[in-house]
């Protein structure tokens, strides 16, 4: 018995003398921060955390495990700053409304979350959904369900009759009065309301929907929806809770009100000046381009019955236009973050996006940092995530090429470690 407890005393004692690291070879390494892709490099994790990062192949010690991505091209985690978890857009998304119970939803959810972070996603920012996508967060980060960090909106915030106003073209006896509660507002009284419940609620930030959308069943896709004093209320709220805004804008008053203000993040910005550019780079504010969603929502519209026939004009006027703005913008030098809008189109396609970009003219390592430490950088979390360096979260995937010779292997990850642990292999 004695030399039992010996014998285990004396393991206990040089695992405390020598924590387990865990290899990573790269063959190429891109690490969200430098502009050079570095090759035969090693990256040291123990636990969550990487603690070093070595030119060459460096040797184990005994217990060390290692993973062998020699033939691949390793980056950080990807992030997608606009994602819907909650649900996907099909023919039936607008009768499911009145049919999905909110655990319905959590399931379906959390299917999502898992396809979002097998394709290299290990942070999104969700904005907008019924309040489950802030569960799922929470589900994900004690450990019960797969998927990436989440950082939630909550349920978005409209006005009256605009964009994300839960009970647009219902009977008059189903819509009720919704209000700051269901993310509906009218003056700044109500704002100020609607951005604290979010804050009680648990949300991460504060989404709105600054002018009207396409999937909504609202004639106005593009006018302004919120006035100047209820962006400035929900701005200044969300700012001394600290909450960082976001902005859906495809109008341009509505998107300059809403810069004006101090948003931290332009959504779509389809419409967007050259006066917008200026003022958004005067300003700081990151534009989110989702060019996905703008062509996903264009071919749909095509299809007989795909959307609402209140839906369809609007799909087919916006939806191709993102990419063009995407690009002036990008030259105009504004601030860009990478986001999709995934769940206007099916989870798991997000990669799609870097193909997008890359095509009207922003280098592939440009479009690569839009999605690693920019967003880091915007979510305020740069010290922790973003990039692949000592002192940062593990959160590090794989591709099969080389993305600045082939962007397209972006949208195929063959390797994903979410904070130290291997999910995908
Ligand atoms: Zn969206």
């Amino acid at each position: 018995m004695k030399k039992i407890y010996l014998l285990l005393l004396s393991l206990l004692m040089v695992n405390a003398l020598y924590a387990q690291q865990t290899l990573i070879y790269c063959g190429n390494l891109i690490d969200g921060k430098s502009d050079k892709v570095q090759q035969e490099m090693t990256i040291l994790v123990v636990d969550e955390e990487i603690v070093e990062v070595k030119k060459g192949y460096a040797k184990p010690a005994s217990g060390d495990q290692i993973i062998d991505l020699k033939d691949k091209t390793v980056l950080p985690g990807l992030m997608d700053m606009h994602v819907h978890l909650e649900g996907e857009a099909s023919p039936t998304s607008y009768i499911d409304e009145f049919k999905l119970n909110e655990a319905d939803i959590a399931f379906n959810a959390t299917v999502y979350a898992k396809l979002t972070l097998m394709a290299g996603f290990t942070t999104v920012r969700d904005l907008g959904g019924s309040g489950v996508n802030t569960a799922l967060r929470d589900a994900i980060n004690s450990g019960k369900v797969i998927g990436p960090r989440i950082y939630s909106a909550g349920k978005s915030i409209a006005t009256t009759g605009g964009h994300a106003d839960p009970t647009n073209s219902y009977r008059h006896d189903l819509m009720g009065d919704p209000g700051p509660h269901d993310g509906v507002i009218n003056g700044p009284y109500e704002a100020r309301k609607a951005v604290r419940q979010r804050y009680k609620n648990g949300a991460d930030v504060i989404k709105i929907t600054a002018t009207g959308g396409v999937l909504s069943v609202a004639k106005d896709g593009s006018g302004p929806q919120f006035q100047m004093d209820e962006l400035e209320a929900i701005v200044q709220t969300a700012n001394e809770y600290g909450m960082i805004t976001a902005a859906h804008a495809h109008g341009a008053e509505g998107m300059k009100r809403a810069v004006q203000a101090g948003i931290t993040s332009i959504e779509h910005g389809t419409l967007m000046t050259p006066e917008i550019m200026d003022l958004m780079k005067e300003k700081g504010t990151y534009y989110v381009p989702t060019i996905s969603a703008g062509k996903f929502v264009a071919e749909k519209a095509k299809i007989e019955g795909f959307y609402p026939a209140l839906v369809v004009p609007k799909a087919l006027a916006i939806g191709p236009k993102i990419q063009s703005t995407f690009a002036e913008a990008y030259k105009r030098g504004v601030n860009i973050v990478f986001g999709t809008d995934a769940g206007v189109f099916p989870h798991g396609d997000n990669g799609k996006e870097f193909g997008y970009m890359v095509e009207v003219g922003m280098p592939p390592m440009k479009a690569i940092q839009a999605a690693t430490i920019i967003p880091a950088q915007m979510l305020r979390i740069d010290q922790k995530y973003g990039s692949i360096e000592k002192g940062k979260m593990a959160d590090i995937i794989a591709v099969n090429e080389n993305p600045l010779e082939n962007i397209h292997t972006m949208e195929e990850v063959v390797f994903v470690m979410k904070g130290g642990e291997v999910l995908k292999r």
